[in-house]
């Protein structure tokens, strides 16, 4: 070690959909989970926000990839470029060192050891010194202020871009997990199928997330019901532009069967669920992470459906990356933590 030489502490979430970074409990990088990369000669031309607003604009120049995919790294080279670009966005106080860096990362809970073995190399490719992971559940429970070491069960529904992971959590361990490919990626999915089958409207991904964000919705009646939105773009057939209003209730139509899904792997999980920790459950409620948790109705419905109450983390897009950062500050103390 140096003279100059410090550590840093970073707390990751490493998603299909989003990357966070905590730094001292503060949120420090937030972007989306794409780099961009020239054709040319390989190398990332932009990370995460930037890389984003490339997708389907770099024609034979740039291609944007994401380089994680249902929940696990599928492109190694992508995602270690990404790590390093996003550790790069932190604002850093003292810019003349580069400083050894402690992490904590987070993975699904279905990990085998060969996944958590390339979350560990990409890390300490990008710089990690001293690495920690611990399981995503884990981490949402923690960051929604759950006590994961006491006696009393809790069942946490994490659904992000491309898996939807369901866990019971006792005693500082998983009881129960469950993990489908059935989550926001899919959401999208439906929708731009939709906008073409049913409205002869061709749309990209973005544009369908944007449509899910205003209008996507669980349940065909809401309270507090959204505007239709407004979607533009090319005619499939005749190639004119074309505008259509869409209202949350052909929306939730649309989304009907793959709600269903997440919907039925829940009870499969509670099925597995031993009945002391069930009755637990029962009395707590399940509580609800991941980006999808914000869909319209869905905490409504689910607990309508699965009658049990489903309460929705305050900031469901940060309460993996919260939780992992409380972990960064216990590595001594949590035993559940992976070297
Ligand atoms: P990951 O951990 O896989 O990166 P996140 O927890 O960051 O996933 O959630 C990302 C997913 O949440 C995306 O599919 C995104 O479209 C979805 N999402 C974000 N905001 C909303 C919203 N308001 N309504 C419905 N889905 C949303
Ligand atoms: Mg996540």
């Amino acid at each position: 070690m140096g003279f100059f030489s410090f550590t840093q502490e970073i707390a990751i979430d490493l998603g299909t959909a989003n990357t966070i970074i905590i730094c001292d409990d503060k949120v420090v990088v937030d972007e989306p989970s794409v780099v961009a990369i020239s054709m040319a000669d390989n190398k990332m031309v932009a990370v995460g926000r930037k890389a984003q607003q490339m997708i389907g604009k770099g024609g034979n120049m740039i291609r944007t990839v994401r380089p994680l995919k249902d929940g696990v790294i599928a492109d190694f080279y992508a995602c270690e470029m990404m790590i390093r670009g996003m550790i790069k966005m932190i604002p850093r106080k003292n810019q003349l060192f580069t400083p050894s860096i402690r992490m904590v990362v987070c993975i699904p809970s279905g990990s085998t050891e060969v996944e958590i073995r390339a979350v560990r190399d990409s890390s300490e490719h990008a710089g990690g010194r001293d690495v920690y992971m611990i399981y995503e559940p884990m981490a949402a429970a923690i960051g929604m202020g759950i006590d994961v070491e006491s006696p009393e069960g809790c069942m946490i529904v994490d659904i992000g871009g491309g898996t939807t992971e369901i866990a019971v959590i006792s005693l500082g361990g998983i009881v129960t997990n469950m993990s489908i490919k059935t989550a926001g990626d899919d959401l999208n999915n439906d929708i731009k199928d939709y906008m073409g089958r049913m409205h002869n409207l061709r749309i990209d991904e973005p544009t369908a997330e944007r449509i899910k964000i205003q209008v996507g919705s669980a349940l065909t009646e809401l309270e507090d019901a959204p505007e239709d939105f407004m979607v533009v773009g090319p005619n499939k057939v005749t190639a004119l532009p074309m505008q259509v209003p869409v209202s949350y209730q052909e929306i939730a139509h649309c989304l009907e069967k793959s709600i269903s899904k997440i919907e039925n792997a829940i009870l499969q999980a509670l099925e597995q669920t031993p009945p002391e920790l069930y009755a637990d459950i029962v009395k707590n409620g399940i509580f609800l992470a991941g980006g999808g948790a914000l869909l319209h109705g869905l905490a409504k419905r689910l607990t309508d459906k699965i009658t049990i109450q489903f309460h929705v983390a305050d900031d469901p897009l940060h309460a993996v990356a919260r939780g992992t950062g409380v972990a960064l500050k216990n590595v001594n103390h949590f035993n559940f933590l992976i070297r």
